[in-house]
């Protein structure tokens, strides 16, 4: 769940998800969320650690 940078709805469920892994230094890999606000249609990303 996140939450709308512009309106503040509660979004459930990310549209798309997927892994990055850090490319030049180790580091831990980032789970990347999309998330698509079904109040005003804005377009927004999360990140977290997941390693
Ligand atoms: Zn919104």
């Amino acid at each position: 769940m996140a939450k709308c940078p512009k309106c503040g709805a509660e979004v459930r469920e990310p549209i798309k998800s997927w892994t990055m892994k850090p490319k030049k230094r180790r580091g831990p890999t980032i789970l990347i969320e999309l998330y698509e606000c079904p109040n005003c249609g804005t377009k927004f990303r999360t990140g977290k650690k997941v390693a």
